[in-house]
């Protein structure tokens, strides 16, 4: 997609900070990160919510978790613990539109969100 900053990201033209790449999925470090762990994961495919997922990407999103959880343990988040989420729409503030899922971790974090 033309517009769309992690496509670009994706592509090479916007610079990233990329923790894991595959097939389907990037991974990169938030330009804001609001935890010492702040980590995107990215499917490729240009899916703008996750209102437009649908049965064939059972597998994608599913993959999306395993990868968390790799990345997780590595930085030592498996015994400390961790968030991941993914803003959908104007209420939860989603500001690219384009799906990711925010890995946060190395602090306590905050319940219920604001
Ligand atoms: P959302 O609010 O849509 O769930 O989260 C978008 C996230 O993307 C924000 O945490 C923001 O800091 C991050 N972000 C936006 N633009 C860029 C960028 O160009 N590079 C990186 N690494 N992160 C970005
Ligand atoms: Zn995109």
């Amino acid at each position: 997609m033309e517009n769309c900053v992690f496509c670009k990201i994706i592509k090479g033209d916007i610079k990233s900070d990329k923790v894991y790449e595959d097939d389907d999925l990037v991974a990169f470090n938030d330009i804001g990160p609001q935890a010492p762990t702040h980590v995107l994961i990215v499917p490729k495919r240009h899916i703008p919510t996750i209102q437009d997922i649908d049965e064939g990407d059972r597998a994608l999103i599913g993959k999306i978790y395993l990868v968390a959880k790799q990345l997780a343990k590595e930085r030592g988040l498996d015994r400390t613990g961790y968030r991941v989420v993914a803003n959908c729409l104007k209420d939860a503030g989603q500001a690219v539109f384009h799906i990711h899922f925010h890995l946060l971790g190395g602090r306590k974090l905050g319940w219920p969100p604001g």
